[in-house]
């Protein structure tokens, strides 16, 4: 069964996993007992029927409270969850891609058209598709109405992982941060045209799989069989939010790259051997002020913009789970003791720039020690390892 009403569902869900059950949601529209939701399979829901949406992403921003945005959830303790979404959800909005696919060399910044994956300036070049419609019409009306506006970091940094509260610190990302406004506000911005696609299949370990446990087990299971068959191209795009963010992230590098000022530069890549687990990773952090580098995050809104308190919960997490890790993953690559997040409202254009140190490396680090003690992670890893060390 791929659609049924919320009732058929429960009805469902009831025969098939537990008669007892909860439902969590996290939508938009009012859903009663006649909607009709469609079905998106998991891995645990095993082998997906040929047109079964799936979904990979995170499953709950809260385990058995609050889901990921667009979803709704049977769930039952003891058993895997029923994940349901309506049928104008965005998340069952994918953008087809057709040939020849669009690629851009990473080095040279290149427009490229090809049917397969192709490397220029001996990188591989990354995949681009057309923004659609509908965020082309959002990044209008954005354009139009956009104030930036840079406000003081402690709003919203307090008790966060990793902060320096420090008046002289303070003062460069006072000082950054007016002169970013002035920049932003005086700027031509011009609409995305296209986004990056980003390929799950990677051939190299990345720092956002440093970063999450769940993360790394999908990818190094898997790494060595990437590493040895052809690569092949996304022949879809995401829509709505994820669409959205991306083509906010090539705004804002479109903008960076064309700032003209002695004090700011664009940002260096930085390599991170992690001893625990035998690997190296590398990233590159988007611009630097003064050569402090600056990675940038961009958000719906800030917890402050909204009385929705699961927003703060949602900004917590975020903090936690991928800002402090990413920061302190690229200030290991480098001879400083701390760097600039810098976070961005999507919605209103509101940022700041938040100091940011080390500090998460201690618990990232006790992190890889579990996870490599797992012996079939530790066998895929090695596998890995061998095939890079051959490579070289
Ligand atoms: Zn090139």
């Amino acid at each position: 069964m791929l659609e049924a009403t919320l009732s058929g569902w429960k009805n469902w869900y009831s025969e098939n996993r537990s008669e007892k059950y909860n439902i969590a949601y996290n939508i938009k529209e009012t859903i009663d007992e006649d909607t009709v939701l469609v079905r998106l399979w998991i891995s645990q829901d095993g082998k997906a029927p040929k047109n079964a949406k799936k979904y990979s992403n995170k499953v709950w921003i809260k385990k058995g409270v609050k889901p990921a945005n667009g979803l709704v959830i049977v769930n039952a303790t003891g058993e895997s969850p029923l994940l349901l979404t309506t049928k104008n959800s965005f998340l069952l909005k994918v953008n087809s891609l057709t040939k020849p696919y669009l690629w851009r060399c990473r080095n040279c910044g290149q427009l490229l058209k090809s049917n397969s994956p192709i490397i220029h300036c001996s990188t591989n070049a990354r995949q681009l598709a057309h923004i659609s419609q509908e965020t082309t019409n959002w990044f209008n009306s954005f354009i139009e109405n956009i104030q930036w506006k840079y406000f003081p970091h402690s709003e919203i940094s307090k008790g966060q992982i990793g902060v320096i509260e420090d008046e002289e610190i303070n003062k460069i990302a006072n000082e950054a941060g007016r002169d970013l406004e002035n920049i932003l506000n005086n700027a031509t911005l011009k609409r995305p045209k296209f986004i990056e696609l980003y390929n799950y299949k990677t051939r190299y370990l990345r720092v956002s799989d440093l970063k999450d446990y769940k993360k790394f087990q999908k990818v190094i299971v898997k790494i060595a069989g990437w590493r040895k068959s052809k690569p092949k191209p996304n022949r879809n795009a995401p829509m709505g939010m994820i669409e959205i963010g991306h083509a906010f992230d090539e705004l804002l590098q479109q903008t960076f790259n064309s700032i003209s000022s002695e004090e700011w530069g664009l940002g260096e890549r930085v390599w991170f051997n992690c001893e625990e687990l035998g690997v190296t990773v590398s990233g590159t952090p988007d611009i630097s002020f003064r050569g402090i580098p600056i990675e940038t995050k961009t958000i719906k809104m800030f917890p402050s913009e909204t009385n929705d308190a699961n927003q703060q919960e949602i900004f917590t997490y975020k903090w936690k789970t991928n800002y402090s890790k990413q920061v302190a993953l690229y200030l290991q690559g480098s001879d400083r003791e701390w760097m600039f997040l810098l976070i961005i409202s999507r919605e209103s254009g509101q940022f700041t720039l938040v100091p940011v140190n080390d500090v998460a490396i201690n618990e990232m680090r006790n992190e890889w020690v579990k996870w490599i003690s797992n012996e079939k992670y530790a066998t895929k890893l090695d596998e890995y390892k061998k095939l890079i060390a051959e490579e070289e």
